[in-house]
């Protein structure tokens, strides 16, 4: 758990309540009543008081958890923590105590480079603002915009998060606005299960990796169930930050030009939850939206390796896939 350094946290953009408690090791009912808080509603730049524990950044390995993982949790990097903590290599074990060093600075997109399919509400959607605050900061007078624009995403201010919402989109936003995505590459985004309740994409990447693939983790995304990774957290496989194929399919045309998602879980038992859906759904909206052929098709494992496979497993949502069609 991660002290509160000073006790105060300034909102920024994309915070949730859910998160803010999680990375300082208290709750959201600690956080709204040390804050006279009486909705879930914080506002980019409001000082929040915090009311962690008292020791040092100090992060107890939980079970599940690997350096990336807890990397990502504080915002800081493998690296940082290896060389804080002296570890010669990744492995570390449940309770072990680890330090975490100084926050390292992941500053949010001030620029966003519109996409094909992307409209002003959209973006300000992604971003939590309003297509006004964009307007304003742009110059703009009317809502037109073309692909390739650069947009000033105005950062504080008093644009309200509601959490939940597209804050699960929000990393793979940041990351992927990093990247340069062929969209007429990937014709297809095909969904999984993982057909177990336990893992994450770290502990898949190294199963497939044992496999004999070696770009690890044969998906691009995974869908964490809250156990080895929070519930309905997208974690962004190395292949879609290298864009390379993926490996999740028996057909060679498919992995070569489809995205893979996996939902963990096994859906053959029970549903996913809600947050897993709703993640699912906003990732799928936004790879249609201008990181994939505009007429991708949005499909399942099972469609394509027909006879081969339950996966996604007979408690998938389909339904949830016709609005893609
Ligand atoms: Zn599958």
């Amino acid at each position: 758990m991660l002290s509160a350094a000073g006790g105060t946290h300034t909102v920024r953009r994309g915070d949730t309540l859910g998160a803010i408690a999680k990375k300082y090791g208290t709750s959201i009912s600690a956080l709204k009543s040390a804050n006279g808080l009486n909705s879930d509603t914080i506002i980019v730049g409001q000082k929040l008081t915090l009311t962690g524990s008292a020791a040092a950044a100090i992060h107890v390995v939980a079970k599940g958890e690997s350096l990336s993982t807890i990397a990502r949790k504080y915002g800081t990097s493998v690296r940082s923590i290896k060389s804080e903590n002296d570890l010669k290599s990744d492995l570390i074990k449940v309770g072990q105590r680890l330090k975490i060093p100084g926050k390292s600075k992941v500053s949010d997109p001030a620029i966003h480079i519109v996409r094909k399919g992307e409209t002003l509400s959209l973006i300000a959607q992604t971003y939590g603002t309003r297509v006004n605050t964009i307007k304003e900061a742009n110059n703009l007078r009317s809502d037109r915009i073309n692909v390739g624009q650069k947009l000033n995403i105005p950062s504080g201010g008093s644009r309200s998060i509601i959490a939940g919402g597209s804050s699960l989109l929000a990393p793979v936003i940041a990351a992927t606005n990093r990247l340069r995505v062929d969209s007429s590459r990937w014709r297809y985004i095909v969904c999984h299960h993982s057909a177990i309740e336990a893992g994450n994409a770290e502990a898949y990447g190294r199963a497939h990796k044992r496999r004999g693939m070696e770009n690890g983790l044969a998906y691009h995304f995974v869908i964490g169930n809250g156990r080895d990774s929070g519930d309905g957290e997208i974690e962004i496989g190395p292949r879609w930050k290298k864009q390379l194929q993926g490996g999740h399919v028996r057909s060679d045309k498919v992995n070569e030009s489809g995205i893979g998602i996996c939902i963990v879980g096994n859906l053959q038992n029970h549903r996913p939850s809600t947050k897993q859906r709703q993640a699912m759904n906003e990732l799928i909206g936004f790879l249609k939206d201008g990181y994939s052929r505009s007429n991708a098709e949005v499909t399942v494992h099972k469609l394509v390796d027909k006879n081969h496979t339950v996966c996604p497993g007979k408690y998938f949502p389909y339904d949830d896939l016709k609005h893609f069609a």
